[in-house]
């Protein structure tokens, strides 16, 4: 059988936990590390302790992630947001856990995701715990540094820019406006751990799930790789749609190398010939 009528079925099916990665976002221009149209990341990934130890490296770090919002901040969903969005609402998911951090399921109409790495619409305070707007922040960027004028490279999908050092100098910074202490973007830093609560509530709904829909996801990182494996060992079968080779496939009873933008649509539309909760035939 051909295998997008084989995963419409499944999907038809109903008890689906979608897990999202950063190919899920590359047909909204956020490019992904590792596929297609993703070119490896030429600095390394920020880390939670050169971040908080390091000022002069936390101050080019809030340089390049302003430039980064500016493109992260203004992505639309895409025609694959948009079908897990109308799953959802046709009552055929039972979760969306997501490793991207730019809010596009929410933005294409989803609700209850949950966002594995957090999210770089908001900042966080690490002393106060205070959560604002990533608006808020990016206008007080701009108003501390007019001058700044630095152009980046590339972008990465956790808002990160490719920026020369010699760009960043004299960047300014900012602190919290309810007790002075360290801003940091709302998401998980490379080598920082997924707070444990998300990681029981993700594991909690692949455990429930009738079938683990992986989209976008290489699954290269355990941090989502981990749902596949779990999913694998308590029979629940494994649907993956990714561009690329994808380290899931040993545990997949589906694997599409194809466009999201193209399948997911063509499946939504495929579900819209039958009434919501029956099998396709
Ligand atoms: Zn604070």
């Amino acid at each position: 059988m051909d295998q997008v009528a084989e995963l419409g079925e499944w999907i038809a099916e109903g008890g689906v936990v979608v897990l999202s990665g950063a190919g899920l976002s590359t047909e909204s221009g956020i490019p992904d590390y590792r596929g297609p149209s993703g070119s490896a990341r030429r600095s390394t990934p920020m880390t939670y302790q050169t971040f908080t130890r390091d000022p002069i490296a936390r101050r080019r770090y809030w340089a390049r992630s302003h430039l980064g919002w500016r493109t992260i901040g203004e992505a639309r969903p895409n025609d694959g947001h948009r079908a897990v969005a109308r799953m959802q609402q046709r009552g055929l998911l039972d979760g969306i856990i997501t490793q991207n951090v730019d809010g596009l399921h929410q933005a294409a109409g989803a609700r209850d995701v949950v966002e594995l790495h957090g999210n770089l619409a908001r900042i966080t305070c690490l002393d106060c715990g205070d959560r604002t707007p990533r608006e808020h922040m990016a206008a007080r960027l701009e108003a501390a540094n007019p001058h700044f004028a630095a152009v980046a490279s590339a972008i990465n999908p956790d808002g990160d820019a490719e920026l020369d050092d010699e760009q960043l100098d004299g960047f300014a910074t900012v602190d919290c406006l309810s007790c002075g202490g360290m801003l940091k973007p709302d998401v998980v830093y490379f080598g920082e751990t997924v707070p444990p609560e998300r990681v029981a509530r993700s594991f909690a709904l692949v455990a429930s799930a009738r079938t683990l829909l992986v989209l976008g996801s290489s699954l290269t990182v355990m941090s989502g790789r981990r749902f596949v494996l779990r999913a694998a060992k308590d029979g629940i079968r494994v649907a993956i749609v990714n561009r690329g080779v994808t380290r899931g496939e040993p545990y997949a009873g589906l694997v599409i190398d194809a466009p999201l933008g193209i399948v997911l649509p063509n499946i939504v539309h495929g579900l819209a010939r039958v009434p919501s909760g029956q099998m396709v035939i």
